[in-house]
């Protein structure tokens, strides 16, 4: 495949991050309050909702300056990505119920302690972020007829085989669209930081 003449569009890792921190501290404040007896599930689901929300609208930012960048008009369906949102807060909704339920639980498992169930929080939501970055990016490169896809692994040595098998998989990594596409996408495994890149050609 040709890379000539083709620009790409990934989400930046700062903004990730600061999410992914912005939502454990937010889950951590939960999990306190629920072992002083507190219910604030409906609260946890605010708090979810609105991490969606900003890092829609920020990724929507990001595409019209790239859009426009190139002379590009961007495409109308993008400005709702509606369906990707709607599943977005579906999953947050079952994440905290799993959360809630596991948190109240009495269990001699390592994952039901009290520690256990800090580390949980930051995998969580470490995890979600990542994951509802990269449904969207999948999502978006549909809607905009991108050109590939580009699975991007962290290129240290924590690398897990499944994930680097990924990121040279395709054509070296990159996924034509609507030809060939990863059996999977990131996340694929907890605590996975894998990204997903869009690619279009001019
Ligand atoms: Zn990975």
């Amino acid at each position: 495949m040709d890379l000539a003449g083709t620009w790409a569009v990934s989400f930046p890792l700062l903004i990730v991050d600061r999410e992914t921190v912005k939502l454990q501290r937010d889950l951590r404040q939960i999990y306190n309050e629920l072992r002083l007896g507190g219910l604030l599930t409906a609260y946890a689901y605010f708090l979810g909702n609105r991490a969606i929300t900003d890092t829609y609208t920020r990724l929507l930012q990001l595409l019209q300056t790239y859009f426009s960048r190139h002379d590009l008009p961007l495409p109308p369906e993008t400005k709702e990505l509606q369906n990707a949102k709607t599943n977005a807060q579906n999953k947050w909704r079952q994440l905290v119920d799993d959360f809630v339920t596991s948190s109240s639980a009495v269990s001699v498992s390592y994952w039901f302690t009290h520690r256990g169930l800090l580390t949980r929080t930051n995998l969580i939501a470490q995890d979600f972020v990542y994951d509802q970055t990269n449904v969207v990016m999948v999502d978006v490169a549909y809607q905009t007829q991108a050109y590939a896809l580009h699975w991007i692994s962290e290129d240290d040595e924590r690398v897990c085989p499944v994930c680097q098998r990924y990121a040279e998989g395709g054509n070296h990594g990159y996924y034509l669209l609507n030809w060939y596409m990863p059996a999977a996408f990131p996340p694929v495994h907890p605590n996975c930081r894998c990204r997903i890149e869009i690619l279009y050609q001019n």
